[in-house]
């Protein structure tokens, strides 16, 4: 809760700090553009949806025109800093962030240093991708200023951001209320389902795919495809089949706790083995970890819901 306190106050702040009316582009980096924007013609087609600049591990990053740091973290491993431009958005990568979320930023100023990793033909690269809503724009144009104008505030985009913070702090409330319900002793340890690091958080996150800011409703454990998935608890499966967003999905009921109900679900499986209405014990392996649906590469989404309402796995282990 402190952690998700501190992120709502940086992005109030962030919210709040004014924006510029007008770029002022510069490059990023010194270094020269090594492959060019190439952005696909079908939304989720393949494609280049940004620049890259080839330079050397270290290489500090600049930012191309003034705006507020709307993002410095970790996405799907990589370190990543989003710079929020009006109404547009800049996205750099690898990068290790040296700013922090609501940091006023001017044309120049430093916000992290490159890091290896962005395939090129050179030592490092940094990608700057450039996006106005879901829209992908050559970042190029912003160095010219001459045919991207900035709006003041980008009133959708800032509404979706608050109805995300809201929608977050609801489901941290519920969250902190459903496990204070649960009586002493009772609140049984889950069993991890891939032994694996925690690569993404419970809780509001940029979303990599979408590029906007949402709540991220369990915990992302990376582990190379075809890993098995263990079930957390003994439970039957509620559900299992396919769906865009989650790819292959799992769903396993379990003993409630003293809540109403108590489900554990599973994203972007390779498959499972398991059919609806089989009971599985807890450690007995249901499946194997995959990249289905609106994934960025290996990894298992695991979520819990408590009443209905997502609830932080890290609270069961
Ligand atoms: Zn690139
Ligand atoms: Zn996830």
């Amino acid at each position: 809760m402190r952690v998700l306190t501190a992120v709502f106050t940086a992005l109030v702040l962030a919210l709040a700090a004014p924006v510029p009316a007008h770029a002022a582009g510069r490059p990023p980096l010194p270094g020269r553009v090594v492959k060019g924007f190439d952005p696909p013609a079908e939304r989720w087609g393949a494609g280049h949806r940004g620049v890259d600049f080839g330079s050397a591990p270290g290489m500090v990053v600049r930012a191309p025109a003034a705006g507020v740091v709307s993002f410095a973290g970790t996405i799907a491993g990589k370190g990543v800093v989003v710079v929020t431009h009006g109404n547009l958005r800049s996205t750099f990568e690898p990068v290790r962030p040296t700013v922090e979320v609501g940091a006023s930023v001017r044309a120049g100023s430093a916000i992290g240093v490159l890091l290896p990793g962005h395939p090129c033909p050179a030592p490092a690269c940094l990608h700057w991708g450039l996006k106005r809503g879901d829209e992908y724009l050559d970042p190029l144009t912003l160095l010219s200023g001459a045919q991207v104008r900035l709006l003041p505030r980008d009133a959708a985009g800032t509404a979706r951001t608050r109805a995300g913070v809201r929608a977050v702090k609801a489901a941290a409330e519920t969250a902190e209320q459903v496990i204070d319900l649960l009586p002493a002793g009772r609140a049984k340890r889950l069993l991890k389902p891939v032994a694996a690091k925690v690569t993404s958080v419970f809780g509001r996150r940029f979303h990599p795919i979408f590029h906007e800011w949402r709540l991220h409703a369990g915990v992302d454990l990376s582990a190379s495809c075809g890993t098995p998935i263990r079930a957390a608890d003994d439970g039957v499966v509620q559900h299992m089949g396919y769906d865009a967003s989650g790819g292959w999905r799992l769903v396993i009921g379990h003993a409630p706790r003293g809540a109403s109900s108590f489900v554990t679900q599973y994203l972007h499986a390779q498959g499972y083995g398991v059919r609806e209405g089989q009971r599985v014990k807890r450690g007995q392996a249901v499946g194997w970890v995959g990249t289905t649906g609106w994934s960025t590469g290996c990894h298992l989404h695991f979520g819990v819901k408590l009443n209905g309402r997502p609830t932080d796995p890290a609270r069961f282990w």
